[in-house]
C-alpha cells in the first residue's frame, strides 16, 4: 500500500510545515548527521499510533513538539498527516485514499482523524493492525532495531511475527471479549445470589 505524502508541522526538528511527496519507485532521504532523517520515520510511526515516548527517543510524549532553537520560540503543538493510496484495499476501508492525522498540544490535548473525521487513537491503531503495517511491524526498521530484535526475548519476537502475520488484531479482540465475558459471568453470579435470596 503506497504512501502518497507526509506532512510534518511542529514535530521535533520540523518547525516549518514540510510536505514530502512519495512518487512511484523508491524515495531516498539524505542529509548530514542530525538533520532530521530519523525524525521523519518517527513522524510516520507517531501518526500511525506510536504510544511510547521512549521509542521516539523522548521522556514524555510532549517532547516530540518542536522545543525551540536559538532563533525560534518553541511551538505549542505538533501535527503529522500521512496519506496512503488504498486503491488495492489493503486497509479495511472502501476509500481509495486514506489520510490519517495526529495532533498533540503542549497541555497534553490530542486530536486524531481518519479522512478528516475525528476518531480515537484506537481507530487508527486498528486500521493498521491486521495490515502488517502496525507500529511493531517490519515496515519501519529504525537504527538499532535489527540488533534489538536479535537480542529480544522469544515472547517479544513472537509478538512482532504475530503483528506481521496479521493476527494481532484478533488477539486484541479476544482479550476484549474475554474481559467482557468475565464481567458478564460476575453479573450472572450476582443475579443468581439475588434470586436465591428472594426465593
Ligand atoms: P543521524 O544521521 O545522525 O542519524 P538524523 O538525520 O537521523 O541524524 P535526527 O536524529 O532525525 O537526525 O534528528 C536529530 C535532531 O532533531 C537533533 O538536532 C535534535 O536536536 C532535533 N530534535 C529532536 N527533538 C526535537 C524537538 N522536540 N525540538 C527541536 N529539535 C528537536
Amino acid at each position: 500500500m503506497p504512501l502518497k505524502s507526509l506532512t510534518i508541522n511542529g514535530f521535533k526538528s520540523f518547525a516549518d510545515k514540510t510536505k514530502i511527496d512519495f512518487t512511484s519507485g523508491i524515495t531516498g532521504i539524505v542529509g548530514p548527521n542530525g538533520s532530521g532523517k530519523s525524525n521523519i520515520t518517527e513522524a510516520i510511526r507517531w501518526v500511525m499510533g506510536e504510544q511510547s515516548a521512549k521509542s521516539l527517543r523522548g521522556d514524555k510524549m510532549v517532547d516530540i513538539i518542536f522545543a525551540g532553537s536559538a532563533t525560534r520560540p518553541q511551538m505549542n503543538h505538533a501535527e503529522v498527516i500521512l496519506e496512503f493510496d488504498n486503491s488495492n484495499k489493503e486497509l479495511k476501508s472502501d476509500q481509495n485514499n486514506i489520510t490519517i492525522k495526529r495532533k498533540l498540544f503542549r497541555n497534553g490535548d490530542a486530536e486524531f482523524s481518519i479522512n478528516n473525521k475525528s476518531c480515537r487513537l484506537r481507530d487508527i491503531t486498528e486500521l493498521f493492525m491486521d495490515s502488517g503495517m502496525g507500529k511493531q511491524s517490519f515496515s519501519i526498521i529504525s537504527q538499532g532495531r535489527v540488533e534489538e530484535i536479535f537480542n529480544s526475548k522469544p515472547i517479544e519476537r513472537r509478538s512482532i511475527i504475530e503483528e506481521s502475520a496479521g493476527i494481532a488484531l484478533f488477539k486484541q479482540k479476544k482479550t476484549q471479549a474475554e474481559s467482557r465475558l468475565s464481567e458478564t459471568t460476575d453479573n450472572l453470579h450476582r443475579v443468581s445470589d439475588i434470586v436465591s435470596e428472594l426465593s
